[in-house]
């Protein structure tokens, strides 16, 4: 019975996997529409031919690989609690300490191990293709030291959020869900806070802006908006990767704006002013705040939800899998999966809301530096420098797109001189 499920799951992954593979390769269109042909969306007006070819392939390598990772996951989760493995983990965390906590931890180790070697081959695959598209730039070592310090700050914050649902599961048998939201709250808060000083320091250094002459610019940019100087920080990213980037992150006193040294040496100081512009109106339009916020909201539904399928599995499968009840840590599988599941189902959401606030930061761009030119041409430099598709498939914008797709925030480029002019 067990090894027909596990046959079945497999076969349907795979089946999954190739039916991505036809959709992405052969069956989506993502030629420009005839109407923007030659005109500056086109990328075929500012790529030359070896970069329009390379950015199609690893485009098209980089989608799959997304639409594979995710329920390969699913996968794993699923075939663990089939084959007792999960059970098997809680045993040996068993046998080594008596105290519930303690047990926890132990049990997390294995799981987070077990996670670790089947999903390094997909890691270990998608930086192999970064590095053959010289996307990333990161020695072997480097990337496998970014790859330990994911497994530890990864494991030190699952032990936590795993301490604390599981107490909250034997102590409101019905409600736990309820107590887990509302100390999710803070939580979430704290964990932002200290990310950009605690956690991103791990993996690369930041620092002031190097060009003090570029400085100037941005800070008299920054003063405009009334955003404080302190705030805005260069990270070294030249040593392990050449794509381009800048983001804010952090609330209250730790939020900043962090720009890639990459974005700072590649681009001109016209293009770097329209990022920092756009960056600022994701800072000046409080998008962190509003992500927060809405996160909270999403939360309560998917965890609410989270209880009553993980309910019914167990009572269901509970026997099948050797897990006794909910409360024991064997079940965790299943609740990882389920919330996996949930968020990836919420994804087109959360990603439609997102594309909708990188609109505003774009015309907040737009309208502060008055420069549509700089607009057009940093959208292009971006295309090149990530290889990335100005028109993806519908399914990849909708399940990966943070952003508005390239022909889209050129689009709106090219439209806001037209209004300009009207104006
Ligand atoms: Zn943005």
């Amino acid at each position: 019975m067990v090894r027909k499920w596990a046959l079945r799951a497999v076969i349907a992954y795979f089946l999954f996997g190739a039916a991505m593979y036809v959709y992405l390769f052969f069956l989506a269109d993502t030629a420009i529409p005839d109407m923007y042909k030659g005109t500056s969306i086109d990328p075929a007006t500012f790529l030359n031919s070896r970069e329009l070819m390379l950015s199609e392939e690893y485009s098209r390598i980089r989608n799959l690989m997304f639409f594979l990772a995710t329920p390969y996951q699913w996968l794993f989760y699923y075939l663990i609690l089939l084959f007792g493995i999960s059970a098997m983990f809680e045993r040996w965390a068993g046998k080594t300490a008596k105290w519930f906590p303690l047990q926890t931890i132990i049990y997390l180790f294995w799981l987070s191990l077990a996670t670790f070697v089947v999903t390094f081959p997909l890691a270990y695959t998608s930086y192999l293709f970064s590095k053959t598209y010289n996307i990333s730039t990161q020695h072997f070592s480097s990337w496998m030291k970014d790859q330990f310090l994911d497994f530890w700050v990864g494991y030190a914050t699952m032990c936590v959020v795993v301490l604390v649902i599981y107490s909250m599961m034997k102590k409101f048998k019905k409600k736990w869900w309820l107590a887990v939201w509302v100390l999710s709250i803070p939580f979430s808060i704290l964990m932002m806070f200290i990310q950009p000083v605690v956690i991103d320091p791990l993996y690369n250094d930041f620092y002031p802006l190097k060009d003090k002459q570029l400085e100037m610019k941005i800070l008299s940019l920054a003063d405009e908006a009334d955003i404080p100087a302190e705030h805005v920080y260069e990270v070294d990213m030249s040593k392990k990767t050449n794509a381009l980037n800048a983001y804010v992150t952090g609330v209250g006193s730790n939020s900043r704006i962090v720009l890639w040294d990459t974005t700072l040496e590649r681009l001109d100081d016209e293009e770097v002013l329209f990022i920092m512009a756009h960056e600022m109106g994701h800072y000046v339009e409080k998008h962190i705040y509003k992500g927060i916020a809405g996160y909270v909201l999403l939360s309560f539904i998917g965890l609410w939800l989270t209880a009553k399928l993980m309910e019914l599995w167990v009572r269901k499968r509970g026997k099948v899998w050797k897990v006794d009840s909910m409360t024991s840590i064997s079940s965790l599988p299943a609740f990882l999966l389920i919330t996996s599941i949930l968020l990836f189902a919420a994804s087109p959401l959360t990603n439609w809301v997102s594309r909708y606030q990188e609109m505003r930061a774009d015309r907040y761009a737009l309208e502060m530096t008055e420069d549509r030119d700089a607009a057009v041409r940093t959208f292009q430099d971006l295309t090149r420098a990530g290889l990335s598709q100005v028109n993806p498939p519908y399914l990849v914008k909708i399940f990966r797109y943070g952003h508005p797709t390239m022909l889209e925030r050129i689009k709106m480029a090219d439209e806001f001189e037209r209004q300009e002019d009207e104006d």
